[in-house]
């Protein structure tokens, strides 16, 4: 399979040496920079798991089906109810399916807060236990994200965050809900990239 690729395309591996989508070398560079993976023998090694991502992905298509969690209408994207840049989990219970309409406008909002813009009931299982206590859910968020190690991550934007969380310079903002919409990360931070996926 490596010797079909492209010449100026470089091989990438997942954390058990599993094949994923090959990249550039400026892709290569900029995950080298950002701390999301180690180059060896010409190949991209990633830090994080993206094919969990994937796993995660199937498993709750398979439980909610093609439906919106907020709106009710069809969807297909996978939403973190706690977003990942509060710390939120790319796991069954903090995921559901949405609309790509309510997962981009929603963007780094908490869950009240978007309840509040739009006026969506939301009747999801998973979105009502979190309504229930979300101050509590967000600090287990954090917590986690602190406890884990960053191959635990399954997706580059949760890599990021746990690099940015994990360094010195940390541009981390205490999980306190804002009163409107914002990003975790300060405004001149350079804003996520497309989740990197075979
Ligand atoms: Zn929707």
């Amino acid at each position: 399979m490596l010797a079909e690729l492209e010449p100026d395309l470089v091989p990438v591996v997942d954390l058990h040496g599993r094949p994923l989508s090959p990249c550039t070398m400026e892709k290569v560079e900029q995950n080298l920079r950002d701390g999301l993976a180690r180059f060896e023998s010409g190949i991209l090694h990633l830090n994080y798991r993206p094919l969990a991502y994937r796993r995660i992905y199937r498993q709750v298509r398979q439980r909610d089906g093609l439906r919106c969690a907020w709106c009710h209408g069809v969807g297909s994207t996978l939403e973190h109810v706690i977003p990942i840049c509060w710390g939120g989990q790319t796991s069954l219970d903090n995921c559901v399916i949405a609309c790509r309409a309510c997962n981009h406008s929603r963007n780094n909002a908490l869950p009240d807060q978007f309840i509040a813009w739009t006026g969506f009931r939301p009747t999801h299982p998973v979105i009502v236990k979190i309504l229930r206590d979300q101050v509590g859910a967000l600090q287990r968020a954090q917590d986690k994200l602190q406890s884990k190690p960053i191959s635990a991550c399954t997706s580059k934007e949760e890599a990021q965050m746990w690099v940015s969380y994990h360094s010195q310079d940390s541009n981390w903002v205490d999980p306190l809900p804002p009163n409107q919409p914002q990003s975790r990360f300060r405004a001149d931070a350079k804003p996520f990239l497309e989740i990197f996926l075979p």
